[in-house]
Protein backbone atom coordinates (compact mmCIF):
# COMPACT_ATOMS: atom_id res chain seq x y z
CA UNK A 1 0.00 0.00 0.00
CA UNK A 2 1.33 3.35 -0.92
CA UNK A 3 1.42 5.84 2.02
CA UNK A 4 -1.83 7.30 2.95
CA UNK A 5 -3.45 10.58 3.72
CA UNK A 6 -2.96 11.16 7.63
CA UNK A 7 -7.01 12.26 7.91
CA UNK A 8 -7.97 8.20 6.24
CA UNK A 9 -6.47 7.00 9.78
CA UNK A 10 -8.11 9.79 11.82
CA UNK A 11 -11.32 9.44 10.08
CA UNK A 12 -11.18 5.41 10.55
CA UNK A 13 -10.29 6.14 14.43
CA UNK A 14 -12.83 8.94 15.11
CA UNK A 15 -15.36 6.28 13.54
CA UNK A 16 -14.51 3.37 16.02
CA UNK A 17 -12.96 5.56 19.14
CA UNK A 18 -9.37 5.02 19.03
CA UNK A 19 -6.16 7.06 18.97
CA UNK A 20 -2.92 6.51 16.87
CA UNK A 21 0.12 7.26 18.39
CA UNK A 22 2.25 9.66 16.36
CA UNK A 23 5.90 8.73 16.69
CA UNK A 24 9.05 10.31 15.32
CA UNK A 25 12.16 9.25 13.61
CA UNK A 26 15.71 9.93 12.52
CA UNK A 27 16.67 6.60 11.73
CA UNK A 28 16.29 3.33 10.07
CA UNK A 29 15.98 1.12 13.25
CA UNK A 30 13.65 3.53 14.63
CA UNK A 31 11.46 2.95 11.25
CA UNK A 32 11.81 -0.48 11.81
CA UNK A 33 10.93 -0.51 15.38
CA UNK A 34 7.72 1.42 14.67
CA UNK A 35 7.08 -1.13 11.68
CA UNK A 36 7.44 -4.09 14.33
CA UNK A 37 5.44 -3.36 16.55
CA UNK A 38 2.68 -2.27 14.02
CA UNK A 39 3.11 -5.55 12.37
CA UNK A 40 2.64 -7.31 15.63
CA UNK A 41 -0.45 -6.10 16.90
CA UNK A 42 -1.70 -4.96 13.52
CA UNK A 43 -1.62 -1.35 13.84
CA UNK A 44 -1.95 1.38 11.46
CA UNK A 45 0.78 3.82 11.87
CA UNK A 46 1.74 7.99 11.41
CA UNK A 47 5.31 8.20 11.13
CA UNK A 48 6.77 11.92 11.83
CA UNK A 49 9.60 13.66 11.02
CA UNK A 50 10.84 16.76 12.63
CA UNK A 51 12.58 19.63 10.90
CA UNK A 52 15.74 18.31 12.96
CA UNK A 53 15.04 14.81 11.92
CA UNK A 54 14.83 15.79 8.00
CA UNK A 55 18.41 17.52 8.42
CA UNK A 56 19.79 14.61 10.08
CA UNK A 57 18.56 12.26 7.99
CA UNK A 58 18.56 13.71 4.78
CA UNK A 59 15.44 13.90 3.11
CA UNK A 60 16.28 11.14 -0.03
CA UNK A 61 17.23 8.70 2.89
CA UNK A 62 14.12 9.40 4.48
CA UNK A 63 11.74 8.81 1.87
CA UNK A 64 13.47 6.08 0.52
CA UNK A 65 13.27 4.10 4.07
CA UNK A 66 9.38 5.06 4.37
CA UNK A 67 8.99 3.74 0.69
CA UNK A 68 10.93 0.46 2.30
CA UNK A 69 8.45 0.42 5.11
CA UNK A 70 5.24 0.18 2.99
CA UNK A 71 7.00 -1.83 0.56
CA UNK A 72 7.91 -4.70 3.62
CA UNK A 73 4.50 -4.13 5.00
CA UNK A 74 1.76 -3.94 2.10
CA UNK A 75 -1.56 -4.20 4.37
CA UNK A 76 -0.29 -1.54 7.07
CA UNK A 77 -1.78 1.50 6.19
CA UNK A 78 1.23 4.18 6.95
CA UNK A 79 1.12 8.16 7.11
CA UNK A 80 4.06 9.71 6.75
CA UNK A 81 3.48 13.59 8.82
CA UNK A 82 5.91 16.30 9.09
CA UNK A 83 5.72 17.23 12.54
CA UNK A 84 5.85 20.91 13.58
CA UNK A 85 6.49 22.94 10.11
CA UNK A 86 7.76 26.17 11.17
CA UNK A 87 6.46 28.10 7.66
CA UNK A 88 4.66 26.87 4.50
CA UNK A 89 7.77 26.11 3.14
CA UNK A 90 9.09 23.61 5.46
CA UNK A 91 5.28 21.95 4.57
CA UNK A 92 5.92 22.23 1.01
CA UNK A 93 9.66 20.84 1.33
CA UNK A 94 7.78 18.06 2.94
CA UNK A 95 5.04 17.43 1.02
CA UNK A 96 7.48 17.88 -2.55
CA UNK A 97 9.20 14.71 -0.38
CA UNK A 98 6.02 12.62 -0.30
CA UNK A 99 5.23 13.20 3.36
CA UNK A 100 1.35 12.42 3.55
CA UNK A 101 0.41 15.19 5.73
CA UNK A 102 2.07 18.37 7.60
CA UNK A 103 1.88 20.10 10.56
CA UNK A 104 1.88 23.96 10.07
CA UNK A 105 2.78 25.47 13.56
CA UNK A 106 1.65 28.92 12.97
CA UNK A 107 0.98 29.46 16.95
CA UNK A 108 4.82 30.08 16.62
CA UNK A 109 7.03 32.64 14.14
CA UNK A 110 8.98 31.61 11.62
CA UNK A 111 11.93 31.17 14.13
CA UNK A 112 10.13 28.12 16.46
CA UNK A 113 10.04 30.32 19.58
CA UNK A 114 8.33 34.03 19.40
CA UNK A 115 4.52 33.31 19.94
CA UNK A 116 2.67 34.55 16.92
CA UNK A 117 -0.52 36.69 16.48
CA UNK A 118 -3.86 34.60 15.88
CA UNK A 119 -4.03 36.66 12.28
CA UNK A 120 -0.36 35.39 11.46
CA UNK A 121 -1.59 31.75 12.64
CA UNK A 122 -4.75 32.47 10.16
CA UNK A 123 -2.73 33.55 7.46
CA UNK A 124 -0.02 31.05 7.21
CA UNK A 125 -2.31 27.73 7.70
CA UNK A 126 -4.66 28.74 5.13
CA UNK A 127 -1.60 29.11 2.75
CA UNK A 128 -1.17 25.31 3.93
CA UNK A 129 -4.34 24.14 3.91
CA UNK A 130 -5.15 25.52 0.05
CA UNK A 131 -1.99 23.71 -1.36
CA UNK A 132 -2.19 20.80 0.92
CA UNK A 133 -5.66 19.89 0.29
CA UNK A 134 -5.52 20.45 -3.31
CA UNK A 135 -3.19 17.31 -3.56
CA UNK A 136 -4.64 15.27 -0.86
CA UNK A 137 -2.66 15.83 2.15
CA UNK A 138 -3.80 16.17 5.46
CA UNK A 139 -3.26 19.39 7.26
CA UNK A 140 -2.89 19.39 11.39
CA UNK A 141 -2.29 23.20 12.75
CA UNK A 142 -1.92 24.33 16.66
CA UNK A 143 -3.53 27.20 18.65
CA UNK A 144 -2.08 27.49 22.32
CA UNK A 145 1.05 27.94 23.29
CA UNK A 146 2.21 23.99 24.18
CA UNK A 147 5.29 23.66 27.10
CA UNK A 148 9.35 22.67 26.82
CA UNK A 149 10.94 22.92 23.80
CA UNK A 150 11.51 19.82 21.62
CA UNK A 151 14.36 19.62 18.59
CA UNK A 152 15.15 23.52 19.68
CA UNK A 153 11.31 24.12 19.20
CA UNK A 154 8.97 25.52 21.64
CA UNK A 155 8.03 29.19 23.56
CA UNK A 156 10.17 27.18 26.97
CA UNK A 157 7.40 27.67 28.75
CA UNK A 158 7.49 25.57 31.94
CA UNK A 159 5.23 23.18 32.60
CA UNK A 160 3.32 25.52 35.38
CA UNK A 161 3.55 28.26 32.62
CA UNK A 162 1.72 25.74 29.73
CA UNK A 163 -1.29 25.49 32.44
CA UNK A 164 -1.84 29.06 32.27
CA UNK A 165 -1.47 28.94 27.99
CA UNK A 166 -3.86 26.59 27.23
CA UNK A 167 -6.18 26.58 24.19
CA UNK A 168 -9.56 28.55 24.31
CA UNK A 169 -11.98 26.43 22.64
CA UNK A 170 -13.96 29.36 21.49
CA UNK A 171 -10.66 30.74 19.84
CA UNK A 172 -10.33 26.86 18.55
CA UNK A 173 -13.59 26.75 16.99
CA UNK A 174 -13.24 30.02 15.07
CA UNK A 175 -9.51 29.23 14.06
CA UNK A 176 -10.53 25.92 12.19
CA UNK A 177 -13.40 28.12 10.50
CA UNK A 178 -11.15 30.50 8.84
CA UNK A 179 -8.23 27.72 8.11
CA UNK A 180 -10.21 24.56 7.14
CA UNK A 181 -7.19 22.48 8.98
CA UNK A 182 -8.22 18.60 9.19
CA UNK A 183 -6.52 18.21 12.85
CA UNK A 184 -5.88 20.48 15.86
CA UNK A 185 -3.11 20.52 18.02
CA UNK A 186 -4.36 21.57 21.70
CA UNK A 187 -2.36 22.75 24.25
CA UNK A 188 -3.97 21.32 27.46
CA UNK A 189 -1.14 21.15 29.84
CA UNK A 190 1.31 18.93 27.99
CA UNK A 191 4.89 19.93 27.46
CA UNK A 192 7.51 18.52 25.27
CA UNK A 193 10.54 17.00 26.18
CA UNK A 194 11.73 14.65 29.19
CA UNK A 195 10.64 17.01 32.02
CA UNK A 196 6.76 17.53 32.09
CA UNK A 197 6.30 17.77 35.66
CA UNK A 198 8.30 18.16 38.53
CA UNK A 199 6.21 16.37 41.03
CA UNK A 200 4.14 13.31 40.22
CA UNK A 201 1.04 14.66 38.38
CA UNK A 202 -2.26 14.14 40.22
CA UNK A 203 -5.59 13.72 38.57
CA UNK A 204 -5.88 16.78 36.86
CA UNK A 205 -2.48 16.65 34.75
CA UNK A 206 -4.82 17.33 31.03
CA UNK A 207 -7.64 19.72 31.63
CA UNK A 208 -9.89 17.42 30.22
CA UNK A 209 -12.91 20.37 30.71
CA UNK A 210 -10.77 21.73 27.82
CA UNK A 211 -10.76 19.36 25.69
CA UNK A 212 -14.56 18.03 26.43
CA UNK A 213 -15.36 21.72 25.23
CA UNK A 214 -13.28 21.65 21.95
CA UNK A 215 -14.67 18.52 21.46
CA UNK A 216 -17.98 19.34 21.42
CA UNK A 217 -17.79 22.31 19.64
CA UNK A 218 -15.25 20.75 17.24
CA UNK A 219 -16.54 16.96 16.95
CA UNK A 220 -15.22 16.60 13.13
CA UNK A 221 -12.26 18.38 13.77
CA UNK A 222 -9.57 15.51 15.39
CA UNK A 223 -7.54 17.09 18.15
CA UNK A 224 -3.64 16.06 18.77
CA UNK A 225 -1.88 15.61 21.95
CA UNK A 226 1.87 16.71 22.02
CA UNK A 227 4.22 16.17 24.43
CA UNK A 228 2.61 13.27 25.41
CA UNK A 229 5.11 10.41 26.65
CA UNK A 230 4.89 9.08 29.58
CA UNK A 231 8.66 9.06 30.56
CA UNK A 232 8.15 5.63 32.20
CA UNK A 233 10.34 5.12 35.97
CA UNK A 234 11.77 1.80 34.78
CA UNK A 235 13.27 3.20 31.48
CA UNK A 236 14.81 6.35 33.82
CA UNK A 237 15.87 4.00 36.25
CA UNK A 238 17.68 1.93 33.33
CA UNK A 239 19.30 5.02 31.81
CA UNK A 240 20.51 5.95 35.46
CA UNK A 241 21.46 2.26 36.68
CA UNK A 242 24.09 2.29 33.14
CA UNK A 243 25.75 5.46 34.75
CA UNK A 244 23.00 8.36 33.04
CA UNK A 245 21.73 11.42 34.96
CA UNK A 246 18.33 12.17 34.01
CA UNK A 247 16.67 14.20 36.90
CA UNK A 248 13.69 12.64 38.59
CA UNK A 249 10.45 13.54 35.88
CA UNK A 250 6.99 12.45 35.20
CA UNK A 251 4.72 12.61 32.20
CA UNK A 252 1.79 12.16 30.91
CA UNK A 253 0.14 8.72 32.46
CA UNK A 254 -1.41 6.50 29.79
CA UNK A 255 -4.58 6.65 31.72
CA UNK A 256 -4.80 10.46 31.26
CA UNK A 257 -4.46 9.64 27.38
CA UNK A 258 -6.97 7.55 27.21
CA UNK A 259 -9.56 9.79 28.73
CA UNK A 260 -8.85 12.13 26.02
CA UNK A 261 -9.35 9.67 23.40
CA UNK A 262 -12.98 9.30 25.05
CA UNK A 263 -12.65 13.12 23.94
CA UNK A 264 -11.53 13.28 20.49
CA UNK A 265 -8.13 12.89 20.75
CA UNK A 266 -7.21 11.02 17.60
CA UNK A 267 -3.50 11.71 17.33
CA UNK A 268 -0.56 11.15 20.11
CA UNK A 269 2.78 12.46 19.60
CA UNK A 270 5.37 10.39 21.21
CA UNK A 271 8.99 10.93 20.82
CA UNK A 272 11.08 10.49 24.30
CA UNK A 273 9.44 7.48 25.77
CA UNK A 274 11.32 6.03 22.47
CA UNK A 275 14.38 7.79 23.03
CA UNK A 276 14.85 6.74 26.51
CA UNK A 277 14.15 3.11 25.63
CA UNK A 278 16.75 3.58 23.09
CA UNK A 279 19.32 5.18 25.53
CA UNK A 280 18.84 2.53 28.28
CA UNK A 281 19.32 -0.18 26.25
CA UNK A 282 22.54 0.84 24.35
CA UNK A 283 23.81 2.36 27.89
CA UNK A 284 23.42 -1.26 29.51
CA UNK A 285 25.35 -3.11 26.37
CA UNK A 286 28.11 -0.69 26.51
CA UNK A 287 28.19 -1.01 30.64
CA UNK A 288 27.58 -4.95 31.24
CA UNK A 289 30.02 -5.58 27.86
CA UNK A 290 32.65 -2.60 27.29
CA UNK A 291 34.56 -4.96 24.94
CA UNK A 292 31.82 -4.84 22.19
CA UNK A 293 32.20 -2.53 19.46
CA UNK A 294 29.84 -3.92 16.55
CA UNK A 295 27.08 -1.40 16.30
CA UNK A 296 24.57 -4.18 15.67
CA UNK A 297 25.74 -5.57 19.32
CA UNK A 298 23.27 -2.65 20.66
CA UNK A 299 21.50 -1.47 17.58
CA UNK A 300 19.65 -4.64 17.77
CA UNK A 301 18.52 -3.86 21.69
CA UNK A 302 17.81 -0.82 21.11
CA UNK A 303 15.55 -1.07 18.16
CA UNK A 304 14.17 -4.09 20.24
CA UNK A 305 13.61 -1.61 23.14
CA UNK A 306 11.53 0.60 21.03
CA UNK A 307 9.82 -1.95 19.86
CA UNK A 308 8.25 -2.66 22.73
CA UNK A 309 7.56 0.58 23.59
CA UNK A 310 5.93 1.70 20.60
CA UNK A 311 3.80 -1.89 20.78
CA UNK A 312 2.23 -1.08 24.16
CA UNK A 313 1.46 2.24 23.19
CA UNK A 314 -0.57 0.89 20.21
CA UNK A 315 -2.46 -1.38 22.22
CA UNK A 316 -3.53 1.65 25.09
CA UNK A 317 -4.33 3.90 22.50
CA UNK A 318 -6.70 1.14 20.23
CA UNK A 319 -5.25 1.35 17.34
CA UNK A 320 -4.11 -2.00 17.28
CA UNK A 321 -6.00 -4.87 15.82
CA UNK A 322 -7.36 -1.88 12.98
CA UNK A 323 -4.61 -1.84 10.01
CA UNK A 324 -6.37 -4.21 7.96
CA UNK A 325 -9.52 -2.54 8.34
CA UNK A 326 -8.96 1.05 6.94
CA UNK A 327 -9.83 1.53 3.76
CA UNK A 328 -7.04 2.50 1.37
CA UNK A 329 -7.75 5.67 0.01
CA UNK A 330 -5.25 7.59 -1.56
CA UNK A 331 -3.91 11.00 -2.22
CA UNK A 332 -5.89 11.71 -5.66
CA UNK A 333 -9.33 10.17 -4.40
CA UNK A 334 -8.44 12.42 -1.29
CA UNK A 335 -8.31 15.71 -3.21
CA UNK A 336 -11.08 14.56 -5.11
CA UNK A 337 -13.13 14.58 -1.60
CA UNK A 338 -11.56 17.93 -0.39
CA UNK A 339 -12.92 19.69 -3.66
CA UNK A 340 -16.21 18.39 -3.87
ZN1 LIG B 1 4.97 18.87 19.37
Amino acid sequence: MPLIPMRVLLDHAAEHDYGVGAFDVNSMEQIQAIMMAAAETNSPVIVQASRGARSFTNDNYLRHLMLAASELNPNIPIAMHQDHGNSPATCFSAIDQGFTSVMMDGSLMEDGKSPATYEYNVEVTRQVVKRAHALGVTVEAEIGCLGGIEDGHGAGLTGDEALAHLTDPAEAERFVADTGCDALAVAIGTSHGAYKFTVKPTGDVLKMDVIEEIHRRLPNTHLVMHGSSSVPRELVDMINKYGGKLKESYGVPVEAIQKGIKHGVRKINVDTDNRLAITGAIRKVFAETPEKFDPRDYMKPAREAMAQVVKERMIAFGQAGWADKVPNIGLDEMARRYRS
